[in-house]
């Protein structure tokens, strides 16, 4: 039988807006933790980036937006979401088909018989496109987060995007820190990107440039090397689920996450700040202190 302090624990839990699928996940959290594992886009950068400029390539710039918020509106990627909402284009989904989502790479889909792919340059590269940018523009595209846009199988410009750190992310890792819990930054971004992030944040380790198998191949040697000791996972994304599902307590926000991440979770915050997993943290040691 399960005592009857960890049903006032997950009332405690959900005041503060923290859903638990199981009191196991709270003993998990009780008991020593040796890493907790972050993706990057939308759980420790807000859910919505600002579009800092569009350059269409041998294409009107009203058509480029078009054709990619028409794919972009079937995503859930932060990225998705924040292109579509700034230029509030009014999607015709009878007029595409066939889309098809690559987690942390990009969309495609056709459009009005136009065969559209959007996401990082690496994923059009590797579908055959060729994009040929000025070196000034290389140099510029470095640092941003961008999304590339290829029609027909010819490129046609891109879309630069930046992001912005949540404010608490910062407090949270002071405390695990304190507490004497490993950090690790585990994003499907470009290395330039991480590095940026890892600058202004102590992480112990970081890893850019992964697939979503590579998150969950990362996690599972953190897994063995945690021993005994709980390994964490914090995502939101489609590309995080298989890390989600197989450390010890995946955690993901209802808010802008994807369903397929909120499925692989076990922990849920209703808040996009990164402080209620200290709360989750506390709490869950408190309800195991007092059961008998
Ligand atoms: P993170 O691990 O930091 O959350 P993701 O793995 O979700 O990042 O995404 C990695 C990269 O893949 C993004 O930076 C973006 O360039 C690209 N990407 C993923 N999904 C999409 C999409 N729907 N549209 C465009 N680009 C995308
Ligand atoms: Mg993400």
């Amino acid at each position: 039988s399960i005592p009857l302090s960890y049903f006032a624990g997950v009332a405690r839990l959900s005041r503060s807006s923290i859903l638990v699928k199981g009191t196991q996940y709270i003993d998990r959290m009780a008991g020593k933790i040796h890493a907790i594992l972050f993706d990057k886009t939308g759980t420790i950068t807000s859910a919505t980036l600002k579009v800092e400029s569009v350059m269409p390539k041998g294409i009107s710039s009203k058509e480029f937006i078009r054709l990619l918020c028409h794919v972009e509106s079937f995503s859930n990627h932060p990225i998705a979401i924040s292109i579509t909402n700034e230029f509030k284009v009014k999607v015709d989904a009878e007029s595409v088909k066939e889309i098809k989502e690559y987690a942390g790479r990009g969309i495609e889909g056709v459009v009005d018989s136009k065969m559209v792919i959007a996401g990082t340059k690496e994923f059009l590269q590797e579908k055959g496109i060729v994009i040929d940018l000025e070196p000034e523009e290389e140099k510029n595209l470095l640092f941003a987060t961008a999304v590339y846009m290829a029609v027909d199988g010819r490129f046609c410009g891109y879309v630069v995007l930046k992001d912005f750190l949540k404010e608490d992310i910062k407090e949270t890792l002071q405390r695990l820190k304190q507490l004497g819990i490993k950090t690790f930054l585990l994003t499907g971004d470009r290395k330039e990107a991480a590095e940026e992030v890892a600058n202004k944040l102590d992480f112990d380790v970081v890893f850019a440039n992964l697939l979503p198998q590579d998150k969950a191949r990362i996690a599972q040697s953190i897994k063995k090397e945690a021993g005994k000791a709980a390994t964490v996972f914090v995502g939101d994304g489609i590309n995080d689920s298989p890390a989600l599902a197989l450390c010890d307590v995946g955690i993901s926000f209802a808010r802008g996450a994807s369903s397929i991440a909120g499925e692989a979770a076990d922990v849920i915050l209703l808040e996009n700040s990164t402080t209620r997993i200290l709360d989750l943290i506390d709490i869950s040691r408190f309800v195991r202190k007092i059961v008998i």
